[in-house]
């Protein structure tokens, strides 16, 4: 069996099944794998062979098999990788991964199908409602609801910003209902994670009520979330060269996947954080110095975090050790004007189209390009384009100065009715909610 540590403390293991279903560790920490094996060198040579979900299932196993039989986690992977992530080139060697085929459109689907799977395969032989409080800042909550939508034994609750996200996304988040809450609070997205936080540190709740966090501190959200770095690597086809990877970041869940794709064997020279003006790791790597701050409102809205949770996965995997970090993490922040002309720029020079989110990866890949390559031979470089262009519609088209295509999914949605539930950022309020409803 795999133990599972916090980053605060690492004598504190538990095994699989509690680190998903609990989400964050006792002490506040966040769960690790206590062991992280290198995958079979006969399928790290030969990446190319798979498909996607068989890759997926490959990690799956190297990862999770002691724990779950290969049989039931076979299903797990097949149920939440049931959808695409092509690589399509941008220009030259600049690529993006397409992270936008899911059902929610946006790379968040990874994460939250195999998570909301996992649960569903831990919680078949339990009495008790298990009650997932999940914040966010645009796009994880609709993921998670749609992940989780009519799981019989779960009850979700999707904390987010009021007036702080789009309409599109309120209408993805706010309109599922069934076992599905919205709370539209009253305050910022920190605000948000702040409550979900105390949720979890009230002994009071927790001894009523079976709590989960869904948030991209899940363990069983950042593993998968690992796979499609191979399957893009696979698509490169190229013999085993090292690659480069741009991530946008905000909690830095996306980019502690990737670290863990390297740790399992995949061939990455370098990372490249990649933030709006949240620039709270870029400066870290800058000045050595951990500054949480405020969170800043961007075009990029599910990168506005200035304090980001995965950041002591970070420190955990490098043993604090800055300059082993600074090595294989490049960190590069940009702001919104700049994002709106790299979205203009690739449209009209390339006919792609960028989200303002992969519209920040491709800048720090660009950016990275031309400090550092001008001596060194070429290098593939994949920009992670995490959310659909059509998410952001009414953003995309004012930039390129043309209408842009809602995918039919979405305005399906925009015919709903909002469901969501106001809520003042007071813990006790929350609190008074979540308990009421089991009553
Ligand atoms: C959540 C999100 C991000 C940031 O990912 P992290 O794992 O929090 O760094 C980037 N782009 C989109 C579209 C997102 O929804």
């Amino acid at each position: 069996m795999t133990f599972y540590y916090s980053t605060k403390n690492k004598s504190i293991k538990t095994r699989l099944e509690d680190a998903v279903m609990g989400g964050l560790a006792e002490d506040g920490g966040l769960y690790m794998p206590g062991h992280i094996p290198k995958l079979e060198d006969k399928v790290l040579n030969q990446l190319d062979a798979y498909t996607f979900p068989e890759l997926a299932f490959e990690l799956t196993k190297n990862l999770l098999g002691q724990d779950i039989s290969h049989q039931d986690l076979k299903k797990i992977v097949d149920q939440a990788i049931n959808f695409e992530a092509p690589l399509k080139r941008i220009h030259d060697a600049l690529w993006s991964l397409e992270l936008f085929h899911g059902p929610t459109l946006s790379f968040k689907d990874f994460g939250a199908r195999f998570m909301g799977q996992l649960l569903g395969y831990f919680l078949r032989n339990r009495e008790q409602k298990l009650h997932i409080l999940v914040a966010t800042s645009g796009d994880t909550g609709s993921a998670i609801g749609q992940a989780l939508l009519n799981v019989p034994g779960i009850q979700v609750w999707i904390l987010y910003p009021k007036a702080k996200i789009s309409l599109i996304q309120e209408k993805q988040l706010s309109t599922m209902g069934h076992n599905i809450t919205a709370l539209e609070l009253e305050g910022t997205f920190d605000d948000c994670q702040k409550l979900v936080k105390e949720a979890f540190a009230d002994k009071q709740l927790r001894q009523k009520l079976l709590l989960s966090s869904a948030n991209s501190i899940n363990i069983a959200r950042l593993i998968p979330q690992s796979f499609y770095y191979f399957y893009a690597y696979a698509q490169l086809k190229q013999n085993n060269e090292p690659c480069i990877f741009s991530v946008p970041s905000g909690n830095f869940g996306n980019l502690t996947a990737g670290l863990l794709a390297k740790k399992m064997g995949l061939k990455v020279s370098r990372f490249i954080a990649a933030t709006n003006i949240n620039d709270t790791v870029p400066q870290y790597l800058q000045t050595g110095i951990f500054k949480a701050k405020a969170s800043k409102q961007t075009l990029s809205n599910a990168m506005d975090v200035g304090n980001p949770s995965n950041f002591a996965r970070i420190l955990d995997l490098y043993q604090n050790r800055i300059e082993e970090i600074r090595k294989d993490i490049f960190g590069i922040s940009f702001n919104d004007e700049q994002t709106k002309i790299a979205i203009k720029e690739v449209y009209t020079k390339h006919k792609y189209l960028l989200d303002p989110h992969g519209a920040v990866a491709y800048l720090g890949l660009s950016a990275y390009f031309s400090q550092q390559q001008l001596n060194t031979k070429p290098i593939s470089g994949i920009a992670l384009a995490t959310a659909h262009p059509g998410k952001f519609a009414d953003d995309v088209a004012k930039i390129i100065g043309q209408d842009v295509n809602l995918p039919s999914a979405l305005q399906e949605i925009m015919k709903k009715k909002k469901l969501a539930e106001p809520l003042t950022n007071s813990f006790s309020e929350f609190k008074n909610r979540l308990l009421a409803s089991e009553a």
